[in-house]
């Protein structure tokens, strides 16, 4: 995958306000030599991203929410190009950056990583679920070759990272790590009783609220075990997920000879954004690193696919094929929005999902629709089924 690392490097960073946009603008707050910010762009927090842009100066200052514009200009001490509403991001001038950097959640992702690549630009991907949703279309817009598309996920981080050097063709497989989350040791009699709250705490890493939760169901393994399939091509079956609640072995790639090399560290979100922006190579930063002189643990379980059923959803999801991808993570956003807000039960966000991909089988049938309207068309159906779905 390519990248490159000069100052005069220009970024434009979807998602600005959000866990990975600001652990990102620190990176480029304390390392000017990394480049310049170009453009921002954020949801709804118009205070926070007039005070990240204040500290940044872009150009282009973005925010989706058209009722806050006169916050942000309040709080701007100078005058950038202010763009409001969500058709916003669709404005050619933002994807005119070195590096377009995704750090949206969900769906809302999707077609910013789509122009970005239509643009002929190279993307930082946090956002998963445009690989989950259109992997099929990316694959065919670049024809099979995702070096444009730079994983900032750290799993897919820690992948690419052990295979500099390797050939695609000497993997044997892949081994995705989980922590297992929050309720790795609940029985399934305890796990009917969660609440938003218990499902909020994640025990190695603090994120923004959908992949907290998608954390604790296994469902964004499922999505990352998608993501891993597009990025490295490898077959579903090729892609092994393993519990490791340390979270300290990233993923392990096992090559055809039997070695397997693995990419390792704390838990810190900083070292693969870092990556993204440096690879091959690597800057100084003080990121934590492991004590090795601690006595420690490091332990490995198989995934309970009984207590955590989204994730095999994600897998037949993808071996389905189709619009399925696209159905299981729109149903899954409203499920999981509609658990925050104590309409569903936490059991239930698996059902809602699963009875949104039965449902689906009737509604599009074609399995190689790909185009990106027909996406955007089962993400609307997918959210509406899931939105009144009734256990
Ligand atoms: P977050 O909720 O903290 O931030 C999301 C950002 O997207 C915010 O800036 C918000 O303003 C913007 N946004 C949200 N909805 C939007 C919409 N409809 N239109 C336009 N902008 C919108 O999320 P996060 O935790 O930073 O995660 C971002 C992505 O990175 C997700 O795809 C997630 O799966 C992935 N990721 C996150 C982490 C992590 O540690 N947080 C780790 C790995 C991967
Ligand atoms: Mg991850």
């Amino acid at each position: 995958m390519k990248s490159s690392n000069s100052p005069g490097r220009t970024f434009t960073i979807f998602g600005a306000t959000g866990s990975i946009g600001t652990q990102l603008l620190e990176i480029l707050e304390q390392t000017p030599s990394l480049g310049r910010v170009r453009v921002l762009t954020a949801n709804r927090r118009a205070q926070c991203l007039a005070e990240l842009a204040n500290t940044h100066r872009p150009d282009i200052v973005v925010l989706c929410d058209p009722s806050q514009r006169a916050e942000l200009e309040e709080v701007l001490t100078y005058k950038p190009t202010v763009l409001v509403g969500e058709e916003a991001l669709d404005d050619p001038s933002l994807y005119d950056s070195d590096l377009v950097i995704n750090a949206l959640v969900g769906f809302s992702g999707f077609m910013p990583t789509v122009r970005a690549i239509r643009a002929g630009k190279t993307v930082a991907l946090a956002n998963k679920e445009s690989l989950v949703v259109g992997g099929a279309w990316l694959s065919q817009e670049l024809q099979g070759d995702f070096s444009r598309i730079l994983p900032v996920d750290s799993e897919h981080s820690a992948m690419w990272q052990a295979l500099q050097g390797e050939s695609r063709e000497s993997i044997q497989k892949i081994i995705i790590t989980a922590s297992g989350g929050p309720f790795r040791e609940w029985s399934n009699a305890q796990m009917e009783s969660i609440t938003p709250k218990d499902a909020l705490k994640h025990p190695n890493w603090s994120m923004g609220a959908k992949i907290t939760i998608d954390s604790s169901t296994l469902m964004n393994k499922g999505l990352e075990m998608i993501e891993a399939h597009w990025l490295f091509g490898l077959p579903m079956e090729r892609i092994e997920p393993v519990v490791h609640p340390q979270s300290i072995i990233h993923s392990v790639i096992e090559f055809v000879d039997g070695s397997s090399k693995a990419q390792l560290g704390p838990p810190d979100m900083k070292v693969p954004i870092l990556y993204a922006l440096t690879a091959p190579h690597r800057v100084a930063y003080p990121n934590p690193t492991i004590q090795w002189q601690e006595a420690s643990q490091w332990t490995f379980e198989p995934v309970d696919h009984d207590r955590f059923p989204c994730i095999g959803l994600a897998i037949a999801a993808q071996q389905t094929g189709g619009m399925a991808p696209a159905v299981l993570n729109a149903a899954n956003e409203v499920a999981v929005a509609r658990f925050l807000q104590e309409s569903l039960s936490y059991k239930q966000i698996a059902q809602c999902v699963e009875a949104a991909l039965d449902a689906s089988v009737n509604e599009f049938t074609q399995t190689n629709v790909n185009d990106v309207v027909s996406y955007q068309h089962a993400d609307h159906w997918a959210r509406r089924y899931a939105k009144s779905w009734k256990a």
